[in-house]
């Protein structure tokens, strides 16, 4: 399933930068968590538990139902109360790993905690933390390295963007001796930056005005999203669309350099958070 995915050239604001067509692995199994979770695909997993935490509408919810629909398995996620809206949905994240059947769900207010004890308690499953680890990812990282390696050959000192939550994918990424920058997308500067300082290589991180609480609909956000649209490349809004804002706000600091952007993939959380904006008269 996972194979090589295009570079292709667009046209960012008077610019010329590459795209690593990332959303086009596989229409549900892309980006980020596809990379990150490469490595589970290529494992023996029939009938046993995945356990793992996380928002309950999260891409990575999505990613790892229908990893363990593929690989004949079970997830037990554990994850904050459901909503009534929540339930309601008919589609997105949530409502696909519900209907997937291969999920079970645990609510509860404290997801890291509930989800860490259960593990020890199984240790004959398979805990994922929260969107994967760096070990987890290495593999994905590796295979997703070379491919860029071989196709930026004939660019002139490229750098490489790659969006950030936790920051595992970027952080993994940057192992590779790729010079990769990212952004703050949740969570704070210091813990992104205190997470990155335990490896040997990281990301640099893009520093900017633009702050968001996570997952916040904002106007900029919605134009960089049609932006994209314009030019024929859906991105997604909790991430992709940050980084693009505050690439753009750097772009004189990039001049002398190719830039190279990894898509992340996560459209399926398109379709709850266009929702939102639509609620907020923002798009
Ligand atoms: C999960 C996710 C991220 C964040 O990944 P981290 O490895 O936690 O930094 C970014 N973009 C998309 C689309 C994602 O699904």
């Amino acid at each position: 399933m996972i194979s090589q995915t295009p570079l292709q050239i667009f046209e960012f604001f008077n610019r010329l930068v590459y795209i690593k067509r990332d959303d086009l692995l596989h229409p549900l199994f892309s980006g980020n968590k596809a990379r990150k979770f490469a490595s589970l695909l290529k494992q023996e997993l029939k009938s046993k538990t995945l356990i793992s935490y996380g928002g309950n509408q999260s891409n990575a919810l999505q990613s790892l139902a229908l990893l363990s629909l593929l690989k004949d398995c079970n997830l037990i996620y554990f994850t904050t109360p459901f909503s009534k809206a929540l339930l309601q949905e008919s589609e997105g994240n949530f409502a696909y790993a519900l209907k997937s059947g291969v999920v079970e769900f645990r609510e509860t207010p404290h997801p890291q905690e509930e989800s860490q004890k259960y593990a020890l308690q199984n240790p004959q499953a398979l805990f994922i933390p929260q969107g994967g680890s760096v070990e987890l990812a290495m593999e994905g990282m590796r295979e997703l390295s070379e491919e860029l390696r071989k196709q930026t050959g004939d660019l002139k000192s490229p750098i490489f963007f790659y969006s950030s939550g936790i920051g595992t994918a970027s952080l993994t990424l940057a192992q590779f001796d790729l010079e990769v920058y990212t952004a703050l997308g949740a969570g704070k500067l210091e813990d992104l930056l205190q997470r990155f300082s335990h490896y040997p290589k990281s990301p640099k991180v893009l520093e900017s005005e633009f702050h968001l609480p996570f997952g916040k609909p904002h106007t900029k956000v919605w134009e960089m999203y049609e932006y994209w649209m314009g030019q024929g490349v859906e991105f997604d809004l909790l991430y992709d669309c940050l980084l693009w804002i505050k690439i753009k706000e750097n772009l004189a600091r990039f001049e002398d350099r190719e830039i190279v952007f990894i898509h992340s993939g996560g459209l399926m959380g398109n379709i709850t958070q266009e929702k939102r904006y639509r609620l907020k008269n923002l798009c």
